[in-house]
């Protein structure tokens, strides 16, 4: 018997008396430090994941959520009807096209402070799905999931934590459904049922933030069969409950982080973070269990996910920022800034980066409102904004490497400008306009490699083309939404085409 049953009668208030109300980035910091959490890293279980210098720029950048809603609560807090106080707008329920619109610009205004993926947008997705969820799943069977994810939402609100999505199974044999694996794991599926909760057993991959979060959200990752029955669950875990095991993902360059000075991290202060969690016979009160064996309603819950969590990727726009101000910045730094060309690519750089913003906000401004009295995006546009994120940041990276050149990779280390002999050196060899000190060029080279190459490539461009879904899923998405059967019959409506015409060629 492992110890998560031993916590069989542990109760939702008992989770929730563990955690104190976080107001403050400080507040936040504190609240993960000292979990009995399972984490691993480079082999070896790491004791307090907060002070990992790894790990650390990734809590930082999940502490900025917190640090902008005092420093802008216009942008990043909103008033919440269901504790009548204003709470940070990551946790907050969309009651309107606009929240969706100030989601998206608080979500761009997060990816200019950080440089990275900040990892609070799929668990704020999350909620805003299981509202309209629950509240259809009981229209249907009569269930009360819809209050117990009210009343969860009221605590998640009082206590301003964060919820991690734990979304994307291992998936195992992609020609098998999860019932069908030879190995009953590779999807979260449900072990055992008690008079107090249930236990559920799999793993979450890629999960973002995991081992950041206060909660985790765990729910199906694709549609699911009569036969998926115990797969069809979705629940709220504590992320230090028992049974929980966290293995960090590594990326590239991250060994750097070891490493003294923080010129070479390129990014010092920020990064993102992904994990694979294990779930060995994780327990989880009534309380927090939000759908158990409605199969029929997994494939929806995938697609509104999406629909929300596609938009979310306007984040990156937030990175094409800073893509475009720091290959202004270093063509400045070298003297090429006057030169037409460089101009030029800047404004291609621009284009597409406001293109992908373009189609979020669009998607946000056309939110249409469901059942349960939210309102979630307009699907095709998610898509279209997701599937300009599959391509754009890559041009846009392409073109920063161009501005600044061959050196961004031949650039000698830290250690070897500060040494006494090569120092000297490389302060005369490699200096740009004579009237700036080298080192602002390899600052500036550095964080163009950490976005390009280096850690923060994994959330500006892999996580661009792998997150919220594969490009290949988009399209799926975009031909099914793309009604052509009404649009031929615009183009045959014009030129004068009708069923008549057609059927007169025998
Ligand atoms: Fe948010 Fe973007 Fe990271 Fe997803 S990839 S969690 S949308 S910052
Ligand atoms: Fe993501």
């Amino acid at each position: 018997m492992s110890e998560a049953i031993d916590l069989a009668n542990e109760t939702a208030a008992a989770r929730w008396a563990r955690f104190k109300p976080i107001v403050t980035g400080e507040d936040y910091l504190e609240s993960l430090r000292g979990r009995p959490v399972n984490v691993y890293l480079f082999g070896e279980k790491v004791a307090e994941p907060v002070d990992h210098p790894v790990i650390r720029p990734s809590i930082n950048a999940l502490k900025m959520t917190y640090d902008l809603a005092i420093e802008d609560p216009e942008l990043a807090t909103a008033h919440s009807d269901l504790i009548n106080a204003r709470v940070n707008r990551f946790l907050h329920i969309v009651g309107s096209p606009n929240d969706l619109v100030m989601k998206n610009r608080m979500q761009r205004r997060m990816g200019q402070l950080t440089g990275t993926c900040f990892q609070r947008c799929a668990g704020l997705d999350t909620i805003s799905v299981l509202h309209s969820i629950t509240y259809d799943i009981d229209a249907k069977h009569g269930t009360s999931y819809h209050q117990r994810y009210l009343e969860f939402m009221r605590q998640a609100q009082r206590h301003n934590i964060i919820i991690g999505a734990g979304m994307t199974d291992p998936k195992g044999d992609r020609s098998k459904r999860p019932s069908e694996q030879a190995d009953p794991d590779l999807f979260m599926h449900v072990t055992r049922r008690t008079k107090e909760g249930l236990f559920v057993r799999g793993a979450k991959a890629h999960m973002t933030g995991g081992l950041n979060s206060h909660w985790i959200c765990v729910m199906p990752t694709m549609n699911l069969g009569p036969a998926d029955k115990d797969y069809a669950v979705v629940g709220l875990v504590p992320g230090d409950a028992p049974g929980l095991t966290y293995i960090y993902g590594r990326q590239s360059c991250d060994t750097r982080a070891l490493e003294a000075g923080d010129i070479d991290k390129g990014n010092a202060k920020f990064g993102g973070q992904e994990t694979l969690v294990v779930f060995d016979d994780v327990f989880i009160p009534w309380d927090h269990v939000l759908m158990d064996g409605e199969y029929e309603f997994a494939q929806e819950m995938v697609a509104r996910f999406t629909a929300y969590h596609r938009a979310s990727y306007v984040c990156k726009t937030g990175l094409g920022d800073v893509m475009v101000g720091a290959a202004a910045a270093i063509a400045e730094y070298n003297g090429a800034d006057g030169a037409s060309h460089i101009k030029d690519k800047l404004v291609e750089m621009t284009h597409l980066n406001e293109t992908i913003y373009s189609s979020g906000i669009a998607s946000s401004h056309e939110a249409k409102q469901l059942p349960s009295g939210i309102y979630m995006n307009d699907a095709m546009l998610a898509n279209v904004c997701k599937h300009n994120v599959t391509r754009f940041p890559y041009e846009i990276s392409r073109l920063a490497q161009d501005i600044a050149g061959g050196l961004m990779v031949t650039l000698p280390s830290e250690a070897d400008f500060r040494s006494n002999v090569t120092g000297p050196m490389l302060e005369k060899y490699l200096r740009g306009r004579s009237n700036l000190p080298v080192e602002v060029r390899q600052r500036m080279l550095r964080l163009i490699e950490n976005m390009t190459l280096g850690r923060n490539a994994v959330g500006y461009l892999t996580e661009s083309m792998h997150g919220a879904g594969s490009p290949q899923a988009q399209r799926i998405q975009i031909l099914r939404g793309m009604e052509v059967d009404r649009k031929k019959g615009y183009a045959e409506n014009l030129a004068g085409i009708s069923t008549a015409t057609k059927a007169d060629a025998g």
